[in-house]
């Protein structure tokens, strides 16, 4: 079996289309946290390779969740994502790290885009990749 049917098969949500847009290198930092490989500190010391799950602003671990929504160094950045994603979001979606990384199930393939392309300025206006 080829490795790419074989990720397909173990992973919990199937790779999402829209990650195959925009930068790479932001594309697979998405992946890598959608199956918790990711460089957070979280992720690391689960994998034994970092001594704390501490995020730098020593707030709480550095999570999925804390990165994007929770993390007080990257509160600019986040004011900037938030008023991005009211913009493309349906009316009354809550924001949550899962929508950030999954994207949404029930949007059509560009407002998938457009959400993975805020994120992805985001992750760059954050340089924590
Ligand atoms: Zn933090």
């Amino acid at each position: 079996m080829f490795f790419v049917e074989k990720l397909k098969k173990t992973l919990k949500h199937p790779v999402p289309k829209q990650l195959y847009y925009g930068p790479r290198k932001h594309s697979i930092v998405l992946s890598q946290m959608g199956t918790q490989f990711s460089d957070l500190n979280d992720h690391q010391h689960s994998k034994g390779c970092a001594d704390s799950p501490t995020c730098s602003c020593t707030a709480g671990n550095e999570t999925i969740k804390h990165y994007f929504l929770d993390c007080p160094e990257h509160i600019n950045c986040r004011e900037a994502l938030l008023l991005e994603l009211n913009k493309i979001l349906p009316p009354h979606t809550r924001v949550s790290w899962e929508i950030l990384i999954f994207g949404l199930e029930d949007c059509d393939l560009q407002v998938n885009i457009d959400l993975l392309n805020i994120v992805h300025q985001y992750m760059q206006n954050t340089n924590r990749f």
